[in-house]
């Protein structure tokens, strides 16, 4: 018998192999989906918060699943990862984002506005970003402000030393990196000093509350104290409202990126925004 929530107690009938068929399907889907070109790339606009210019857009996945519609990453991305699928997904997504970062050069957008890609663990551990990058690069011949890699802080923990290795090299061929969800993870903060990361992330569980709740402000406050003194930039998720925009602009939070400013939009939408010059 198997206990599950509250006191009712399953036992295990042979339909709960549907889990497990399901997950074999979903898997099988992946990879078709990869061949037939179902996955896109939205973009987030993240907004320079003195200027008020777009100085990046953050990719995010979504599949376009020929019988269930636009599936969000939270449907697809952990089966992906458990799988290890998310390494070829994310191979696609790094192609993706400098081949649309390339497009956007052509039509005169700025060297520095960054598009940031969310880059998985796995993707790490296989060794496979740096190899990828360094051929995109041949491609396209980016210099620095073209890509940008988002990691987790509990990536920057696991198997530190070639990771680290590698985050360096990225470094050196000019892609930015950037911590994801920032204080939500390990609280181990000495990666800060030793890794080269040019922005932190404070996540957005933060951010929602941070003109309501003065632990939330006192955190936000801190986080951008902190990257400051280490000459990190920091970045707002989830900036929802102008009372909060309000708050981390006095702040001296130097990136905002939420719905108040834009949700994630068609590339055809961030063309319209960068060739309007549009300010927030
Ligand atoms: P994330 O990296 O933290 O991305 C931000 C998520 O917050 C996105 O959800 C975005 O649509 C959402 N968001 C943006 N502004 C707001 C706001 O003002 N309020 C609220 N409540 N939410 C906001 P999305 O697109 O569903 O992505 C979810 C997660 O999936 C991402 O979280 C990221 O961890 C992962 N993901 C997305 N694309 C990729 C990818 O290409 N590769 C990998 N490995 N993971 C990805
Ligand atoms: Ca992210
Ligand atoms: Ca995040
Ligand atoms: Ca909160």
């Amino acid at each position: 018998a198997k206990s599950s929530g509250g006191n009712r107690v399953e036992f295990f009938r042979p339909e709960m192999d549907v889990g497990v068929s399901h997950r074999l399907n979903l898997e099988h889907e992946i990879r078709e989906a990869l061949a037939a070109q179902q996955f896109r790339l939205l973009y987030q606009p993240q907004i320079d918060a003195v200027t008020g210019r777009i100085c990046g857009v953050e990719a995010l996945i979504r599949w376009l699943h020929p019988t269930r519609g636009v599936l969000p990453p939270a449907a697809f991305i952990p089966m992906a990862e458990e799988s290890g699928l998310i390494v070829d997904i994310g191979n696609w997504v790094l192609e993706e984002a400098a081949r649309q970062r390339a497009a956007w050069r052509e039509i005169g957008v700025e060297d520095d506005v960054v598009i940031c890609v969310n880059a998985s663990p796995l993707q790490f551990r296989r060794g496979t970003v740096l190899p990828t990058l360094l051929r995109l690069k041949r491609e396209y011949g980016f210099d620095s402000g073209f890509l940008e890699i988002e990691v987790t802080e509990s990536m920057l923990m696991d198997s530190a030393g070639r990771m680290i290795e590698d985050l360096m090299a990225i470094r050196q061929l000019g892609v930015k990196l950037s911590i994801d969800d920032f204080g939500t993870g390990y609280s181990s903060l000495a990666y800060l000093k030793r890794l080269p990361i040019d922005m932190i992330k404070i996540d957005r569980a933060f951010v929602n509350d941070v003109t309501t709740d003065p632990n939330d402000a006192v955190i936000c406050t801190t986080i951008i104290a902190l990257a400051h003194n280490l000459g990190v930039k920091v970045c707002a998720e989830g900036v929802e409202g102008q009372e909060q925009s309000d708050f981390l602009r006095q702040q001296q939070c130097d990136v905002l990126q939420g719905y108040h400013f834009s949700a994630p939009v068609l590339p055809d939408v961030v063309t319209d925004m960068f060739t309007s010059g549009r300010r927030f």
